[in-house]
């Protein structure tokens, strides 16, 4: 089946190990090495200056500051991570100082509401900065002897100058499921959810486990029902903070619809004409119910 990522990195996307072998046009993410001082850097270098899930813009149509340095910018900044090359503009990202005052054309935005404001390229490479700077933040010292830990040149990794312990990024992988009944669908309601939206089930990965015994486990606990042919669909990034959504399909098989009451508020069987309102396009559960709704 087709399924478009929302932002999915573009058929250009070409994966290189160094700078100098990666594609002049289109996205080059991946790389690690690239410009590492302000002479390297070009005037068109794109920042995507990070302070949690919010990126500096600037502008009505934002789009992300571009300049050789932060500081000819006059935006103070701590830590910063090469992204890679976006038709030949080195991308980096940064950690806006906490003691930092935006001024001027400068705001800042969260990375959700930029869904759709900035093109797919650019909203993807935000979204992976949102998740490098977060990672760069959180892994200042070693997990293991709380030694200052040293970012290695040639990869996405920290490594221990004592005890060697080496720390990469890492992803908290979710799945997201569609269950279906003959024409219906089952959605759900969280009490987080805002009011009146329903949408469809989902958890996250606990170790041990393989994606599809998570699909099983989850809709048993969430609402004691049972499942079968569970399909893969496809997947999203979902940088909020580290996660990866892997949207899965799968069928009614038994069971009496019992919500558990920690985690669901109510939960019912939906035809294409009785639809609650449900998440934005943003989301693969969008995608999920779109897809549903489409083959109806
Ligand atoms: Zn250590």
């Amino acid at each position: 089946m087709t399924f478009l990522q929302p932002f999915a990195i573009s058929s250009q996307f070409s994966p290189a190990t160094s700078p100098t072998t990666g594609s002049t046009t289109g996205l080059t993410i991946g790389l690690t090495t690239g410009p590492t001082t302000g002479e390297e850097m070009t005037l068109s270098t794109l920042w995507f200056i990070c302070d949690g899930s919010n990126l500096v813009v600037t502008g009505d149509c934002p789009t992300f500051p571009q300049a050789k340095t932060l500081e000819s910018l006059g935006i103070a900044a701590v830590r910063t991570q090469f992204l890679g090359y976006l038709n030949g503009q080195p991308c980096v990202a940064a950690a806006l100082s906490p003691a930092a005052s935006l001024q001027g054309p400068f705001g800042l935005s969260h990375l959700r509401g930029l869904y759709g404001q900035v093109n797919e390229d650019l909203f993807a490479i935000a979204a992976r900065a949102v998740q490098i700077v977060d990672w760069d933040r959180t892994h200042q010292y070693c997990g293991q002897c709380a030694t200052p830990t040293i970012q290695l040149p040639t990869e996405r990794a920290k490594r221990c100058p004592n005890c060697k312990l080496r720390q990469y990024p890492r992803l908290a992988p979710a799945v997201i499921m569609l269950i279906s009944k003959g024409e219906e669908i089952l959605l759900a309601r969280a009490p987080r959810f805002r009011d009146g939206m329903y949408s469809v089930l989902a958890g996250f990965v606990e170790p041990g486990e393989s994606l599809e015994e998570t699909v099983t486990r989850e809709v048993r606990e969430e609402v004691s029902i049972e499942i079968q042919n569970i399909r893969y669909f496809g997947s999203q990034p979902w940088p909020f903070p580290n996660s990866l959504m892997v949207g899965f399909t799968a069928e009614y098989a038994s069971g009496i619809l019992t919500p558990e009451p920690s985690e669901i508020e109510d939960v019912a069987w939906f035809t294409k004409d009785n639809l609650p309102p449900v998440p934005g396009k943003l989301s693969i559960a969008r995608k999920l119910i779109d897809w549903f709704i489409e083959r109806q």
